[in-house]
């Protein structure tokens, strides 16, 4: 697996939790929220992890798909 990186940044819209960036090196960024509250960033990287884990960022399954895999 290729590393993880994880960031807290300011300016999301408090309706996204988090996104994954996929970067040049092949390694995962985890841009939290830093907005929304401790417990909901952890949950919110947990659910990123999942994608990642499953291989959602190479997968070409509907998002909608994906997102049930993933878990809440
Ligand atoms: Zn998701």
């Amino acid at each position: 697996m290729n590393d993880v990186f994880i960031r807290r940044v300011g300016g999301f819209p408090r309706s996204i939790e988090a996104v994954t960036v996929v970067d040049s090196n092949g390694d995962y960024n985890v841009l939290l929220n830093a907005a929304i509250p401790p417990h909901r960033q952890r949950q919110a990287f947990r659910h990123e992890l999942a994608h990642i884990r499953l291989n959602h960022f190479e997968s070409l399954e509907p998002l909608q798909i994906n997102e049930l895999e993933a878990g809440v």
